[in-house]
């Protein structure tokens, strides 16, 4: 399968694409992740993302479009793959269909404004393996420590509140699109918020007809 996950910045695009990956056996592909690993090491790509990313504002599509098309053409992917939080824009989109990239669902994971800056203020990662958290909905087994590596959990520069709106207004403007984009083209599955992980999992699954 073949599965991108819309929705705002917080909607819960990584939780559930880290379940789906286990459940379904294929890997889920974050951009975030990658760029945010190119910042600690500071690559070329690192350093040209780093301000955008800590202003939340979108990283330049050329960038994206080259490091995804890097991920996709590993071994990894040739099952399948989930793509969270990429594309990102008409663009984007754009060159994985003139790639030749097809794919089976674009899940929109629908989650009203008030509740992702509600969510967001809650969220932690490891600056260590990028490994995610919930201070109430998903928290780590130990407080603020990586359950998977031992780090110690941080906030997220651009989870800070005002960021928070600033990517907010960029997902509407620059990323919503994507929604008629996927719906033209008979592959939007939309799934509303619930309260629950669990129960947002298993809309998910529902929705994609497994
Ligand atoms: P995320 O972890 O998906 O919320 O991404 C964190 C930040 O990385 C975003 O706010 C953007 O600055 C950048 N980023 C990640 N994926 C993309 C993408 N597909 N297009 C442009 N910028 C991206």
């Amino acid at each position: 399968m073949k599965i991108i996950m819309l929705g705002a910045p917080g909607a819960g695009k990584g939780t559930q694409a880290e379940i789906l990956s286990k459940k379904l056996g294929i890997p889920a592909i974050s951009t975030g992740n990658i760029l945010r690993a190119a910042v600690k090491d500071g690559t070329p790509v690192g350093l040209k993302a780093k301000s955008y990313m800590d202003a939340g504002q979108l990283v330049p599509d050329d960038v994206i479009i080259g490091i995804l098309a890097e991920a996709l053409a590993g071994p990894a992917c040739a099952n399948g793959f989930i793509l969270d939080g990429v594309p990102r824009t008409i663009p984007q989109a754009q060159a994985m269909e003139d790639q030749g990239i097809e794919i089976d669902a674009a899940l929109d994971l629908n989650v009203p404004d008030q509740t992702i800056v509600e969510r967001m203020s809650g969220r932690r990662v490891c600056p260590a393996c990028g490994a995610t958290y919930h201070m109430v909905s998903a928290p780590p087994k130990k407080d603020g420590v990586c359950d998977k590596c031992g780090a110690e959990l941080i906030v997220r520069a651009d989870d800070a509140p005002a960021t928070v709106l600033d990517r907010l207004r960029v997902y509407h403007e620059q990323t919503e699109p994507l929604i008629a984009f996927y719906k033209e083209r008979g592959k939007l599955k939309t799934v509303e918020n619930t309260t629950s992980i669990e129960e947002y999992t298993a809309a998910i699954l529902k929705a994609l007809g497994i």
